[in-house]
């Protein structure tokens, strides 16, 4: 191939050029979707054009920057590193700074980090900011809600996009009040200092990835480090000393693909077992040779109980059991041990034979529910016996199901039956995000605590020197988010906190609420909340909605003003983001720059200043330091932890003179990495060794003394009876079911009772199977949807076993129409016996493609298929739905790399 001439400009334009051209052919289902013209086809395969592919040669005036993946997969913010010439990425490579050593491992990427350059300059990069042609400001007819994901668009300046953003705030505050106005972001849209000083926005309570994690954990006594129970497991290095790991409906080879399965990899070939338990022998089980328990989707509370009542039952003169712990680390296992604000007489011991209800919970029983076959329950129950080394590792996926409430009470239980809590090669905690597989306080840990993590936690915003706080105590539930907003009215019931976990759950009360506008900023929550049908109801009803974004997304699409955003790869200066605490505990990145802003886009603080001064406030009380000091604040105070492991440091050595070379405001400092150092290579690594003095064993002291190194319960032991936690569910007044102060079993909404016409005959219902939402190696949540590269590595198909399929007549690759009580998706079969029967998956995170004739939604979005509801409590069951299988009849269903990106069509362009 001949080389290429660059340039910037010419890259951008070809390499959109060449996605358009990818996307050339299919149709879309409604006339939103620009399909690339024969021109841009024409120009992707000439030497000019299509630039991607220009021969890499390294002898060019470019250089590596390290760079991040940024993405919110749950994986550990690989490092990237971006070959650069004249502000074009050539080519994508992952750590390659040192040798790949266990004591100092690589930090790779996955393919969705190693595709990042095709998805920043893609076709459908938004440009520059957009106005829905048939939208006005002012409210009333002129708003056109139902053109909503349907409409043309018409190019505007930043300038007018503020401007008409400002008025409309001003009007609908003076219509509606202040409690108008919802921002989609809880992961702290900036957006909320403006509205908060204006008078104030609604926000909504999620349980996120967390599910039933989400509430009431640390009155468990669960350790809660930014995300619930992560920190419950141990270190990298304690794997190696675990005879069986278990991975609990952990997939990380698809979620958290970086370095969590190279650790687990590790244990593996050091000798350590694995086991899986889940609904599908999943890629993470197979690689790791694991063996596999199989249990339905929502049904773990029925296993895990037949689980203890068999280490009960066969714990033949304390072989199974660890009394010591139970008695000595626990609350509430028996009646010996009832912690002093106990209500009700009952203990889950005698509950699990059955004592309260008359129905032991032997296998037998739980087999009916479960679907797991009775061996296999007990010989997990023998696994988990007091003596071997077990560690217990779940994911958030079982409490994310209805009915879920007790399964993390029941899932710490079962670890602390065989002491499985505060030992090397032991543990019972979460794996998840940046911890997976390497959980633990962090070694080296960024500094400046983030402005947008403050808002995230406490409602509150805090940027500069400015603290504002929203006037507005509300807080809209997930479960009812759209319908509180199409209802005008809502379930209050106070809220509970991002940043540990505490709830601050009220006597509930029925407030009015009447939202006209919604802001997306760091957000997809119209298509990750469930139950899209309902969320474009809302949306068309709105008076306005505004989206910050760099891609036409979904929310994006149903936006009536579009706002282009940067990305991290654009003037790192912008994004003092990536030196944050979401990053493993071995290792922090700095990003680079490759390029400035692309187009007209605009960082969060660029908009937020432009706004706020065409809503009459001055920009400068809201970012009172300038992004390079800002940056520079974040490396000063960065540290790392001493070698004695006793307390922590400063990890980035600055003298004197490089401050005043810098021009910036600082102290000198000695670390262990230099400045100039730290920036070149954009990454600093703890090297680990075996038996350091980080490693990190979850509970040690609080076990080797619990009266000294109480936990956060009420009790300052693991409660398995546990009055507080209970009392908050009970208190929601949203559930059917009274919550017991221990784990018992019930049955919740659209779960496995729930594909059965009638439970005791066995006779099946209109909904006959169990339709479950695994994360997906294409994507991470929906980012990263619209990357030709991977969605033609990864073809995003609707699972399920040969014999359902075969009883449906289906055959792989079959477009297959799937249709749940809420929605309706087509997807094209894979037949995969890795599933159990009655057992089906979409992936998780797919973009809406809804045809209004028919109410089929071709990108198969999972929230298509979910409900929206209050099933217990504000635990959100995103995790399955059921659903009945059958071909599809339509017209004739493309591949998703055959369809055309979404692209705005714009009318001035
Ligand atoms: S998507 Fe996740 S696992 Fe993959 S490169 Fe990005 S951060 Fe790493």
């Amino acid at each position: 191939m001949d080389r290429i001439p660059i340039s910037r400009r010419s890259f951008i334009g070809a390499a959109a050029a060449a996605t358009a051209a990818l996307a050339a052919t299919g149709c879309s289902p409604d006339n939103t979707l620009r399909e690339a013209d024969a021109a841009e086809a024409t120009q992707a395969t000439t030497p000019d054009g299509h630039r991607l592919d220009a021969e890499f040669d390294p002898n060019l005036h470019g250089e590596w920057v390290t760079v991040p993946c940024w993405h919110n997969c749950g994986g550990s913010r690989c490092m990237l590193r971006a070959y650069t010439v004249d502000g074009v990425v050539m080519r994508v490579k992952t750590d390659d700074t040192h040798d790949d050593t266990f004591e100092l491992p690589q930090q790779r990427a996955c393919p969705r980090g190693r595709s990042q350059r095709q998805h920043l300059f893609g076709a459908d990069r938004i440009k520059y900011p957009l106005k829905r042609v048939h939208w006005q400001p002012g409210g009333g007819d002129n708003i056109h809600g139902e053109l909503r994901g349907k409409d043309e668009w018409e190019r505007i300046t930043w300038d007018e996009a503020c401007e008409m953003i400002a008025q409309e705030i001003d009007r609908i505050y003076a219509e509606y009040g202040n409690r108008s106005i919802m921002i989609g972001g809880y992961a702290g849209a900036q957006l909320e200092n403006v509205l908060d000083q204006l008078g104030g926005h609604i926000p909504f309570l999620n349980s996120n990835s967390y599910g039933s994690y989400f509430v009431g954990t640390p009155n468990l006594g669960i350790t809660y480090a930014i995300n619930p129970d992560i920190n419950g497991s141990n270190d990298r290095l304690d794997l190696l000393n675990a005879d069986t790991i278990v991975l609990y409906s952990a997939n990380p080879a698809w979620c958290s693909a970086g370095n969590p399965m190279y650790h687990f990899m590790r244990a593996k070939e050091n000798g350590t077992a694995f086991v899986y338990v889940g609904p599908d022998y999943n890629f993470s089980a197979s690689t790791l040779d694991a063996r596999w328990i199989r249990v339905l989707p929502g049904s773990d509370t029925a296993f895990l109980l037949a689980v203890a009542y068999v280490m009960i039952i066969e714990d033949e003169n304390g072989s199974i059991l660890d009394w010591d712990f139970l008695h000595r680390c626990c609350v509430g296992f028996d009646a010996e041990t009832m912690p002093d604000d106990a209500t009700v007489d009952e203990n889950l011991h005698d509950y699990v034979l059955g004592a309260y209800d008359g129905i032991p919970k032997t296998p037998e029983w739980a087999t009916e529910y479960c679907g797991t076959p009775v061996e296999d329950i007990r010989w997990y129950a023998h696994l988990q016996a007091r003596g071997n080394n077990v560690m217990n590792l779940h994911s958030y996926a079982a409490a994310r199901y209805n009915g879920s409430e007790y399964f993390p009470q029941l899932f710490l239980t079962i670890g602390c039956m065989g002491g499985h809590l505060g030992r090397p090669g032991n543990a019972t905690g979460g794996i998840f995000s940046f911890s997976a597989g390497n959980s633990g306080e962090p070694i080296v840990q960024c500094g400046a605590p983030l402005p947008d993590l403050d808002a995230m936690t406490t409602g509150n915003s805090a940027i500069g020197t400015l603290t504002i706080a929203n006037p507005n105590d509300d807080a809209i539930t997930g479960p009812e988010m759209w319908s509180a907003v199409l209802k005008g009215s809502y379930h209050y019931m106070g809220t509970i906190s991002y940043a540990d976990g505490s709830s601050s759950i009220v006597e509930p009360e029925e407030r009015d609420i009447n939202i006209r506008a919604y802001f997306a900023q760091n957000n997809e929550g119209f298509s990750t909340n469930m139950d899209i049908n309902k969320a474009i109801e809302v949306f068309r009803g709105l008076d306005l909605v505004v989206c910050h974004t760099w891609q036409f997304r979904p929310t994006a699409q149903y936006s009536d003003i579009v706002l282009p955003c940067t990305t991290r790869w654009e003037n790192a200066e912008y994004e003092t983001g990536m030196i944050n605490t979401q990053i493993n505990r071995d290792f922090m990145l700095i990003p680079g720059t490759v390029c400035e802003p692309l187009y007209e886009a605009k960082s969060d603080r660029q908009f937020v200043e432009l706004l706020a001064e065409k809503c009459g406030l001055d920009p400068r009380e809201f970012y009172t330091r300038s992004d390079t000091q800002r940056r520079f604040d974040a490396v000063l105070t960065s540290t790392i932890r001493t070698e004695d492991g006793t307390g922590v440091m400063p990890l980035v050595t600055v003298t004197q003179e490089k401050i005043d070379e810098l021009g910036l405001e600082g102290k000198p400092q000695q670390g262990v990495i230099d400045y100039d150092e730290f920036v070149k290579t954009g990454s600093y690594q703890a090297p680990r060794r075996e038996n350091d003095n980080w490693t990190w064993i979850a509970y040690q002291d609080f076990v080797a003394d619990p009266e000294a190194h109480p936990l956060p319960s009420k009790s300052g032991k693991f409660e398995i009876y546990c009055q507080s936690r209970a009392d908050i569910l009970n208190l929601m007044g949203v559930s059917e079911h009274e919550f017991k102060p221990y784990p018992v079993f019930f049955q919740s909404k659209d779960n496995y009772e729930a594909t059965f016409a009638d439970w005791e005959s066995k006779t099946k219902g209109d909904y006959p199977l169990q339709c479950f939402q695994p994360h997906y190696l294409r994507r991470a949540h929906t980012i990263l949807e619209n990357t030709p590269w991977l969605r033609e590595a990864y073809v995003n198909p609707f699972f399920m076993n040969s014999k359902d399929a075969a009883e449906r007549g289906l055959t792989d690759g079959d477009a297959v129409l799937v249709s749940s009580p809420y929605g309706k998706v087509v997807r094209h079969l894979a037949i995969d016996d890795c599933f159990m029967e009655g057992v089906c998956a979409i992936p998780h995170g797919g973009w809406v493609e809804m045809d209004e004739e028919t109410g089929i939604d071709f990108g198969s979005s999972d929230s298509t298929l979910n409900g929206s509801y209050f099933a217990e409590s504000l635990v959100m069951g995103f995790n399955s739905v059921v659903v009945q299988v059958e071909k599809f009849e339509g017209r004739a269903v493309p591949l998703d790399l055959d369809k055309p990106l979404p692209q705005p069509i714009v009318v001035n362009e």
